[in-house]
């Protein structure tokens, strides 16, 4: 996979899977455009990488959109940034609600149409992978305001393939399960909650960050010229066990 001269925009490019994907874009050729919220991430990631870094925080709307048209042009899009709360369904908040949806499912739309608006406005294909979860497939204990937002982000992604298809834009997402990152540490640090999750999935083991990151880049290649609309779960046969 080849991406000398495409500018790619990767939102949470400072940490887990954000970073791994901006890490291998940058390996295979990629010049980088990090959106992330902590200056400290963004400044090892440009050490690392040479990235342009644009630090903005994403439940933020107005400030998500001036964030995206900065990062503006780019050839792809990987909306990886997400974030959680571990609440049971009686007692999750409305600021948890929100600020889940802001993030997970606000701002990727945010980011999209900014970054659609431009290829179709200067004629140009793109391609955009939204990081969605297993958790928008299935009811997971204590993640009603994650379930729904990504369950949200998968519809969003859906209805962005049938509309930008037709302007040359391919849209898709991905759906891991447990991936050992700084996210997963606080949803599954509790041994017995992931020996139990760990059982239900065939391969026997949580994915790396690197395992997800192959999969979006594919996405974005030509090579994936005919998925489009897709959730594709990256989750060790989680689903089908
Ligand atoms: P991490 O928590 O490791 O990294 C998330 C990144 O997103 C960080 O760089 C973080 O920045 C950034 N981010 C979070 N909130 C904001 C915000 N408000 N504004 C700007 N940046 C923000 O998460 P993962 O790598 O694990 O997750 C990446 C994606 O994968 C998410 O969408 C997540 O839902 C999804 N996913 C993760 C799974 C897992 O098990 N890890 C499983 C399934 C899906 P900062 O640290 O500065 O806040």
């Amino acid at each position: 996979m080849d991406f000398e001269g495409k500018r790619v925009i990767v939102t949470g490019a400072g940490k887990g899977i954000g970073r791994a994907t901006a890490v291998m874009l940058a390996r295979r050729g990629a010049s980088v455009v990090a959106l992330t919220r902590s200056p400290r991430d963004l400044e090892t990631l440009e050490a690392e990488i040479g990235c342009i870094s644009i630090a903005v925080d994403l439940a933020d709307a107005d400030a998500t959109r001036a964030a995206a048209r900065q990062a503006l042009p780019a050839d792809l899009l990987v909306n990886c940034a997400g974030t959680t709360e571990l609440e049971a369904f009686l007692d999750v908040s409305v600021e948890n609600f929100d600020l889940l949806h802001a993030v997970n499912t606000r701002a990727p739309m945010i980011v999209a149409q900014e970054f659609a608006r431009e290829r179709v406005a200067s004629g140009r294909k793109g391609a955009i992978v939204n990081v969605s979860s297993c958790a928008s497939f299935v009811g997971i204990p204590d993640h009603a305001a994650y379930c729904a937002s990504k369950a949200g982000l998968d519809g969003l992604t859906r209805v962005m393939a049938k509309e930008l298809g037709p302007k040359g834009i391919r849209v898709n997402g991905v759906a891991p399960t447990v991936t050992l990152t700084p996210m997963a540490v606080k949803a599954w640090s509790d041994p017995d909650k992931a020996a139990a999750m760990l059982t239900r999935i065939p391969l026997g083991r949580f994915a790396e960050p690197d395992d997800i990151a192959e999969v979006i880049l594919f996405l974005l290649t030509d090579a994936a010229g005919m998925v489009h609309g897709l959730s594709m779960p990256v989750d060790g046969g989680y689903l089908i066990a």
